[in-house]
């Protein structure tokens, strides 16, 4: 029989009404276009795929698996196309291969087990449909068969991989003969010595330990028989990785591992697997404290067994599993028998839906799990649904909140990237900070030495630790401003006395001063100045003996109208020095809000600064004002202007569109990147808001410009 005709008698056996012809025509397509390649060992390429597609068989996959299983490999290798696999073979099969070259691509670069658990977790994310999880499961287990063909250090990376990647996402969806193979080949590859070892040791002990074994299962099967249970009793093999891992971990012997005695219980019925627990425990004494009911409460893989450990006929402690044949299925094939019994209640078109359904039913046991060992233990597949995968260029994989930005990735990568985030890469092409990230982006982030994190970094940052390091920065940065506002209304108002600013800051008075007033150190008294929370004035009349005297210089003569000459019009005071917050830098047009600050004069904000809302503990320092349109005045805004590809003219013709509106470009930043990208930064003067827009509208017309963006703050 040939492998085609195997796999075409195997798979009806389990999916009657199979579509055998379309996986007859994809064994030839994959022949074709494997034609001429060869394996490392020697063998023709096809041998692989056939491999694989003979896995998935043993695995219980429907044909269409099987099918995108023979093919999973002409895309990465080959020149197929997936529009020509899609017209071949249709879109479910294209859509199959498709993802299965898509994790290939994949590079996992980290030891880091956090790392290794976003990758798993992204791989699941990614798949879409657990099918593709499959194949790639089914492709690693050929492949690592047949490992020793490749040279060592090619070898050793991929077992690693095997070790931290795949053998865990094997065992979360349940398939223990899978993972168990996985990680005894890893092993062979990754401690020879210690493989060879265990394999001489194992062989030497064998027979003497089946003889206990089977003294304990004749016994075992006697008494159940006696009482009418139906059972299969079996010695338990222990995999060559799991003695290992003991030993290493936990510093045993070998023969305190391989000695212990275990066997398990298979029977018909739930019933039964009571039944026989009581019989053994009848039998032997139960150690204390090590049953555990697995069928009442499964474990989050789905796993269904009773577990106890009784004194055995030898005295030595004898463990034993007690299960149905369908929960032994499970445990043994895991999600690929669950979807055998699945199978059977429904048919095709569903089945990617249920994988989904598999998956949530598996939160749903998660979220009952009370063992909080076997909660950390469990992959957290609830998570996934509201969580992002991406990439560092790198290749490391970071997990953020679904909708988060360039900028959480950021602070991820380090506090300092996310504090001078001027722009992002993603997938290569430059994006806006407003970009939401999506499943696999590789994202690159672009910092300068001259960006401050800002109050609209809040609005678009979704990830907790983003928001508090940006929050960290604000509180450390407000209070440096507000230590130098008040170092400069000091200055002032002492020069106004005729005092000596310097001295008085210097000397010890003001430490009793400011210890006085509750504050621990100079400078938080200063800060409590500039904020506005502590009077200047009398702070100098405390640092005067005797209190102060008239001021030697008058203030300037109040103007008999609002002054008008930056452009803003404020009703009911009078003789104001106005200043443009640089926070939020508001133009003609922007719904405006003064802020007076004592010895300052007007601070003109947005009226949705944040900056004006946070820090104002005096609400009635918040003065309504608005722009004075008789009277405009230029002012200054930042533009930053993302290209998607840098040319000769494109500079010439931005700043054309600039001049085209009337505005006057004081100050142009350009930064073009090794791949023709970049972001310039221009500060034009413009007369309101109406003329900025005109000017953005005339940019974004520019050819290669991918965004225009207002940037508050100056
Ligand atoms: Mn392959």
């Amino acid at each position: 029989m040939t492998q085609l005709e195997i796999l075409i008698e195997a798979i009806p056996k389990y999916q009657p009404g199979a579509d055998l012809a379309v996986l007859e025509r994809a064994y030839r397509f994959s022949e074709a276009s494997h034609q001429g390649q060869q394996r490392a060992s020697g063998e023709p390429y096809l041998s692989h795929p056939l491999e694989v597609a003979h896995l998935l068989v043993d695995f219980k996959m429907d044909v269409t698996t099987v099918t995108a299983g023979l093919l999973h490999d002409v895309l990465e290798d080959t020149h197929a196309t997936k529009d020509q696999l899609e017209r071949e073979f249709g879109k479910e099969i294209a859509e199959l291969v498709d993802g299965v070259t898509k994790l290939g691509k994949l590079a996992f670069s980290s030891r880091e087990e956090r790392q290794a658990e976003n990758f798993r977790k992204m791989l699941i994310a990614m798949a879409r449909d657990l099918r593709v999880i499959m194949i790639k499961l089914a492709d690693r287990l050929h492949n690592m068969r047949t490992l020793h063909f490749l040279p060592n250090d090619k070898g050793r990376k991929i077992a690693q991989e095997t070790l931290d990647i795949y053998a865990p996402l094997a065992h979360r969806l349940g398939m223990a003969n899978v993972k168990a193979e996985l990680e005894d080949l890893a092993l062979r590859t990754l401690h020879a010595d210690d493989y060879q070892d265990l394999q001489r040791r194992v062989a030497k002990r064998r027979l003497e330990r089946e003889t206990d074994i089977n003294q304990v299962i004749t016994i075992i099967e006697k008494k159940l028989s006696e009482v009418g249970i139906e059972s299969q009793i079996r010695g338990r093999p222990k995999h060559f990785y799991s003695i290992w891992k003991k030993m290493h971990d936990q510093g045993r012997e070998f023969d305190e591992i391989y000695d212990l005695t275990a066997v398990r219980v298979l029977t018909s019925s739930v019933r039964d697997c009571y039944g026989a627990l009581g019989v053994i425990h009848s039998l032997w004494k139960p150690v204390p404290g090590r049953f555990k009911d697995f069928i009442a409460m499964p474990k989050v893989n789905m796993y269904q067994s009773l577990h106890t450990t009784v004194i055995g006929p030898k005295g030595e402690p004898v463990e034993i599993q007690i299960r149905t044949w369908e929960m032994h299925h499970i445990a043994e094939e895991g999600i690929a028998a669950h979807w055998l019994y699945k199978e059977k209640k429904t048919t095709g078109k569903d089945k990617v839906d249920e994988s989904f359904a598999w998956l949530r039913q598996l939160m749903e046991t998660q979220q009952d799990t009370k063992d909080p060992s076997e909660f950390l233990d469990s992959v957290r597949v609830d998570l996934f649904q509201n969580e992002v995968y991406v990439f560092t260029p790198k290749g490391d994989v970071k997990a953020l909140p679904e909708g988060a930005t360039p900028i959480d990735f950021a602070y991820t990568v380090h506090t300092k990237v996310g504090e001078h985030t001027v722009g992002a890469k993603v997938n290569g092409k430059l994006v806006p900070l407003r970009y939401v990230l999506r499943q696999g982006d590789i994202v690159e982030i672009i910092t300068s030495p001259s960006q401050h994190p800002s109050r609209d970094w809040l609005k678009i940052v979704k990830s907790t630790r983003a928001r508090s390091k940006i929050n960290q920065w604000l509180k450390v940065e407000e209070r440096a401003r507000s230590i130098e506002l008040g170092r400069e209304m000091f200055d002032r108002e002492a020069k106004k006395y005729r005092l000596n600013a310097t001295a008085l800051l210097t000397g010890e008075e003001i430490k009793k001063v400011a210890a006085d007033l509750g504050h621990p150190t100079v400078d938080d008294l200063i800060a409590a100045v500039g904020y506005g929370k502590a009077s200047i004035h009398q702070l100098l009349n405390r640092l005067t003996p005797g209190g102060l005297i008239e001021p030697v210089e008058r203030p300037r003569p109040s103007a008999t109208r609002p002054k008008t000459d930056q452009g803003v019009r404020i009703r009911g005071v009078e003789d104001l020095l106005v200043r443009f917050a640089k926070c939020c830098n508001p133009l003609p047009g922007d719904p405006i809000v003064g802020f007076i600050t004592r010895g300052r004069g007007l601070t003109v904000h947005a009226r949705d600064c944040l900056t004006v809302a946070k820090s104002v503990l005096d609400r009635e320092r918040i003065i309504d004002v608005e722009w004075d349109v008789e009277e405009p005045a230029k002012r200054p805004v930042r533009v930053a202007v993302y290209i998607g590809r840098d040319r000769p003219g494109l500079l010439s013709e931005i700043t054309g569109a600039i001049g085209g509106k009337n505005g006057n470009i004081t100050k142009a930043e350009v930064t073009v990147t090794d791949d023709r990208r970049g972001i310039n930064n221009f500060v034009i003067e413009v007369a309101d808001l109406s003329q900025l827009q005109d000017i953005m509208t005339a940019i974004r017309e520019v050819p290669d410009v991918i965004n225009v963006e207002r940037v508050r703050g100056l």
